[in-house]
């Protein structure tokens, strides 16, 4: 696929699978992944003030601050050539995110971007959830800290996706099926975008 788009951010709700899609494109494509959760954890692992803190913060289930989440993000892209690809997996998630990231992408050389937004229901969400929180005992994946992080998401981010979605930037991908077919509807969807975006500049 020629003239990819450089800078994609991958949003959906917790267990929407946007992990595996990320993964794949970079396999095919040879995009650079940041994970925002990864990250944070990694973080959060770390014997310090800020670790302690990050991790207090995840195991509730609340969004870390969106200052301290805007520099992580910046550091990361700061240390990549402007002209690389990249995907931005869980960030923004708040207004004051997308505020904060619309300020600093330009200053990363990183004007245009495009969302993909992965759609499952809740029911779904919740399902695929309670699943990991088996497999891989994740503190954040209990109950009480899953219900946290939904009312977020449905409250913070969702509001912040609608705005995206007016500035014209969302591509609406179904996360129901299986991941061969959610990784065609992406490719499919994206070369639509880029030869939409090709006619509109020509
Ligand atoms: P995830 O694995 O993407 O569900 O992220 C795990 C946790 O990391 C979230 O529940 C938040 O506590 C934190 N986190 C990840 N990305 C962000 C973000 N963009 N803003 C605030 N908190 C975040």
């Amino acid at each position: 696929m020629r003239d990819l788009p450089k800078t994609l951010i991958f949003l959906g709700p917790q267990g929407s699978g946007k992990g595996t899609q990320a993964k794949l494109l970079v396999e095919k494509f040879g995009y650079t992944t940041y994970g925002t959760g990864d990250i944070l954890r990694a973080i959060s692992q770390e014997d310090s003030e800020l670790g302690r803190k990050v991790k207090e913060t995840i195991d509730a289930g609340h969004l870390v601050d969106p200052d301290l989440i805007s520099e992580v993000v910046k550091e990361k892209l700061s240390k990549l050539d402007p002209d690389k690809l990249v995907i931005i997996d869980g960030y923004p998630r708040s207004m004051k995110q997308l505020r904060l990231m619309k300020e600093i992408m330009p200053e990363m050389g990183r004007e245009g971007y495009l969302v993909l937004y992965f759609d499952i229901s809740e029911g779904e969400t919740l399902k695929r959830l309670g699943l990991r929180a088996e497999k891989e005992g994740r503190a954040d994946d209990a109950e009480g800290a899953i219900r946290k992080r939904l009312e977020h998401f449905r409250s913070e981010t969702l509001p912040m996706v609608e705005q995206m979605e007016r500035d014209g930037k969302v591509i609406r991908i179904n996360g129901m099926p299986s991941v061969e077919e959610i990784h065609s509807e992406v490719l499919k969807k994206l070369s639509l975008s880029i030869s939409s975006e090709a006619s509109r500049t020509r």
